[in-house]
């Protein structure tokens, strides 16, 4: 193929991929697009992510401080300080997780503008403790500083005060305006010059007539904060126009739901999208401080909120410093056993890992066959997806073990490579098995590839136990033959996965 031939196909290429994501695809950022990669909310850095990702929109709030400086945050105070009260030069002072300093709306715009023709920003105006007056103040400056921006077209101002927004929509009737509050009918809005409904999913919900009355006066439709993927199904097809979500990647899954996984079929699937404990449906404990085999230090402990929890969609997997019975450490093993086996397909884990001396996290997989007592270990085989000792920060291994083929004769099939920053970012860990070998696939490239039969290796049972069905186990330990010595200034440890899915080949 010729440079030039090749350069062309490529540019198509992006030119296809850049139409797919014009397309009407309908997802908005919640506070931008920062839970993947442990982004600040309303951030630049989670504001270009969701440009990136060639999101619809990607929403932010703001907020005036005392000496008239518009600013991006959520909450009415920071570190203590009340915005209202504060000049913009003390609050800056305080900078977001990333070390970005404090952005400003102007910081935003700026930002929002470059490179970006897919990417709407979506403009929370926040009511201030102030009053009506200042909140006056406030729409008029937003307003005023999207003009000058030329951005007119490339905003949509939402809020939850409703004075706020029939102030835009007289004043600068060209600025595009959704309401949050919930308490008024399309018809009502519409008789106010708003341009969109912008409504919690519950209200929709309890008012289904709200959809289709929006839609007969021709107000967009948008809804918040759609995180779980029953919402999200049901959302796309009542043919939201925005559907605001802390997940974009997950609902663009769900817009294109062949693309990213051709071939595949979703089998299970947990997101970890109600907060609290796991969901018993999906997930059962194993419990106890006996060492597990290889001398481990913790106990674990089942329906334990501070050793395993989940919030925002995230599953959080704590090891802590505290003692229990004969263990010095407490922490959680969660297995789909008796809730799901699975045998032949893929999986894909998206985790963060903890770091420190002593912590071993791991994601594996054990069969049916040593629960039932039909097999002993290492008869029964084991598939340890992903394993990371804290002693070898960003080393993550790969191993088959078998009664041939195992660890305590070290002759386990294994592999290990360093990543980039396991414990800062989310990586994906999974395989792809068939019955003629595993492949192990990180971040959606192949990692190790372990073929049955490979070099003479024996393709019976006991030489490759890896034709039966198998469960999944998530897992923190403490210490033990390859945790080694703990350094117990780094718990409480965690390790975080925002999802785990299973798919069957079509
Ligand atoms: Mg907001």
């Amino acid at each position: 193929m010729t440079r030039i031939t090749f350069i062309a196909i490529f540019f198509h290429l992006a030119f296809l991929m850049q139409a797919q994501l014009n397309s009407n695809d309908p997802v908005v950022a919640h506070r931008g697009a920062w839970k993947k990669d442990n982004l600040p909310q309303n951030s630049i850095a989670s504001l270009r992510n969701a440009i990136k990702m060639g999101c619809m929109g990607s929403e932010f709030d703001v907020r005036m401080t005392s000496d008239d400086v518009l600013i991006v945050h959520h909450d009415p105070d920071i570190s203590g300080l009340k915005i209202d009260n504060e000049k913009y030069a003390q609050l800056s002072k305080f900078p977001l997780s990333n070390g970005e300093i404090l952005p400003t709306l102007e910081d935003f715009l700026r930002e929002g503008l470059v490179d970006n023709h897919t990417t709407k920003l979506i403009l929370e105006i926040k009511s201030s403790d102030l009053g009506k007056k200042r909140n006056i103040k406030v729409a008029h400056a937003v307003a005023n500083a999207i003009i000058e921006h030329h951005a007119e077209k490339q905003v949509v101002i939402i809020s939850f005060d409703i004075e706020i927004l029939k102030i835009i929509s007289d004043k600068y009737p060209v600025l595009s305006t959704q309401y949050l509050n919930g308490d008024l009918s399309p018809k009502e809005l519409k008789a106010l010059g708003i341009k969109g409904v912008d409504y919690h999913y519950d209200v929709f919900k309890s008012h289904p007539e709200y959809i289709t009355q929006a839609k007969e006066l021709g107000l967009f439709l948008n809804v918040w904060t759609v995180n779980n993927p029953n919402d999200m199904e049901f959302f796309l097809e009542k043919g939201f126009d925005f559907i605001t979500t802390n997940e974009p990647e997950l609902l663009y899954g769900f817009v294109r739901k062949n693309i990213p996984i051709k071939d595949w079929q979703l089998v299970w699937r947990d997101e970890f999208t109600n907060d609290g404990l796991p969901d018993t449906t999906k997930w059962s404990y194993d419990v106890g401080g006996h060492g597990w085999g290889n001398n481990e230090k913790q106990y674990y402990l089942s329906n334990s909120l501070k050793n395993s929890y989940q919030k925002n969609g995230i599953l959080h997997i704590v090891a802590l410093n505290e003692p229990y019975e004969n263990s010095e450490y407490t922490s959680a093993k969660l297995t789909t056993y008796g809730k799901f086996l699975f045998q032949y397909g893929k999986i894909e884990v998206s985790a963060m890992l903890p770091a420190g001396k002593g912590t071993w996290p791991a994601i594996w997989m054990l069969p049916q066959s040593i629960r039932t007592k039909e097999e002993d270990w290492p008869l029964c085989g084991e598939i340890d997806i992903m394993e990371h000792v804290g002693k070898n920060p960003n080393v993550v291994h790969t191993s088959l073990h078998s009664k041939l083929y195992n660890h305590i004769i070290n002759t386990q099939v294994t592999h290990f490579d360093t990543l980039e920053a396991v414990s800062r970012q989310f990586h994906t860990y999974g395989i792809e098995w068939d019955d003629k070998g595993i492949k192990f696939i990180y971040d959606g490239a192949l990692y190790f590839e372990a073929l049955k039969g490979e070099n003479g290796k024996i393709t019976t049972n006991e030489g490759w136990p890896f034709d039966k069905p198998y469960y999944l186990i998530l897992n923190l330990a403490i210490g033990g033959n390859w945790g080694g010595p703990i350094d117990p200034d780094i718990l409480p440890a965690e390790m975080q996965v925002d999802y785990v899915r299973m798919y069957k080949k079509i």
